[in-house]
Order: C-alpha cells, then structure tokens, then sequence
C-alpha cells in the first residue's frame, strides 16, 4: 500500500488526471494550476470542503443500488446496478421520472414519483446499517485542523439520514451545513446543490471551496459550480468516467485522500501564494 509522502520531492509530474494515491505536490500544483485557468480565478483559497454522502462517507451505495433494483421491479421498472451507479447522485424523483419516461413513455408529475421514491427509502431503510467509510473521521480531523469547515451535499434528504450525519460527524458538522434534496430544486448533474453548499458555508465563492465526490453526475455538479472537485472512485465504475466530467484531481478510495491531505493542503496554499504573489 502507498503511503502518502509528508513532504513530498517538488517538480513532480503535472499529469493531474491519472489517478493517484499519493497526490505529490507537483501533481496537485499542476491541478491547481488547470483549474484556474478554466476559470478563470487568481487563487484557490479553501474555507470549506463540501462532501458527497453516499458512497464518500458512508459504503451505502451497495445497499442503494439493491433498494433501487427491488423498488424499482415493483413499479414494472427494470432499473440495474449499473443503472444506479449510473444515475447516483440524482434527486431520486428525477431519477425515477427518466426511468418511466424512457420504459414506459410516461411523464409522471413529483408527486407520483416520490411514491415510489418512498418504497425504495423503505427497502433502503430495511437493510443492515452502513459503515461510515475507512479515513473519513481522521480526514475531518485534519480538515478541521486546518480550520476549515465542512459542509455535505446529499441528494438524498431523509430525516434519519440526517439524524445519523449529525451523530456520526458531532463535532464536525452543525444541521446548517447540510444540504439536502429538499432544498434545492435543481439536483446533481447541476451546480445548484453545490452552489447552496457554499452558500451555507457562510455565503463563499467556488474557489473557497473544495468538493469531494464519487459520482459521475456528483463530479459534474461540482465542477458546474466552479468548485476544485476531487473524485474518489469507491464504486465500480472506470476512473475515465469521472475524468470526464472534469475532476481535478481523482484518488482510489478514502483512505488513500486522508493519507494525501497534508501534501494537499499545503500544495494548495503554497500553489496560491505564488500565484498571487
Ligand atoms: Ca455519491
């Protein structure tokens, strides 16, 4: 297993899409670098890190993907893991509009959608609980050190999922850095979710923020908002996937970005500081 340098050689490669378990410093410089000139910012400067839920800190998209393939069949809607991964990320009704669109020729209105939405909360909440991910408590300790906040952006927005984000990460995170599905009206692949995170974190700019994702549609949404995004690629799909959507920096699993941080960190303060020097 690659352990994370604490003070990684300078003048690494600028190669900042291949994924990486190490994030040297000249690889997350040459990161930063990209993602100003795409837009435009003079510095990256974080006050905020803006987490995904479902498969960034909690291992709950296997459970996810089987509640949506159960719920699903009873509606005559044929709905596969690799449509979940797929579709991961999306305000649920939206999800299940574009499903009956495309299999039945329907256009359903919110209301009917959310119905079923709620008979895959159901199965959902019926299976064993989901283990918060490895990395992701010590990765808040270090962001906090940091004196930075933390904030989640969920599509979902159930209250018990709320409940247990708040007992699971007490101390981390307060309920008015939370946002849900219910409080935006424009999901994930659009900025808004994002967009609302950074409000909430006390009205920031996107290059005040950071975003950690592990969704195609996540990425997308985060990269929509301006925001640096990193990809963790905890589910199935290839890395490709969410390079494509624009991440500007991808690592493998939690663990892997909790290791990196230190030499994150300090890369991005020191990338700033010549930039703006
Ligand atoms: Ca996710």
């Amino acid at each position: 297993m690659n352990k994370a340098p604490l003070s990684a050689p300078e003048g690494g490669t600028l190669e900042t899409t291949a994924r990486t378990t190490e994030a040297p410093s000249g690889a997350v410089e040459g990161a930063v670098a990209k993602y100003l000139e795409k837009h435009g910012f003079e510095a990256l400067r974080p006050k905020t890190v803006l987490f995904d839920m479902d498969g960034v800190l909690y291992n709950s998209m296997p459970n996810h993907a089987v509640a949506w393939q159960k719920s699903m069949a009873k509606f005559g809607i044929q709905m596969s893991e690799a449509d979940a991964y797929a579709t991961e990320g999306a305000r649920g009704v939206d999800t299940i509009r574009m499903m009956v669109k495309r299999q039945q020729g329907r256009d359903i209105d919110e209301q009917e959608a959310q119905l079923m939405y709620d008979e895959k909360t159901r199965i959902f909440h019926s299976m064993p609980e989901t283990q918060i991910m490895p990395g992701v408590l010590q990765l808040m300790e270090q962001i906090h050190a940091c004196g930075l906040s933390i904030g989640v952006v969920t599509g979902s927005g159930q209250r018990p999922l709320i409940n247990r984000l708040l007992k699971d990460f007490k101390g981390f995170l307060t309920e008015d850095h939370i946002t849900t599905a219910y409080d935006i009206k424009r999901g994930k692949p659009n900025p808004d979710p994002y967009l609302m995170g950074l409000q909430k974190a006390g009205d920031l700019q996107p290059w005040e923020g950071i975003v950690v994702e592990n969704a195609p549609l996540g990425v997308h949404a985060g990269v929509a908002a301006r925001i640096f995004t990193i990809a963790v690629n905890t589910g199935p799909l290839p890395d490709h996937i969410l390079q494509d959507e624009g991440a500007d920096l991808l690592f493998k699993k939690m663990p892997d970005l909790t290791e990196a941080w230190p030499v994150f960190y300090s890369s991005v303060i020191s990338s700033s500081v010549v930039l703006s020097a």
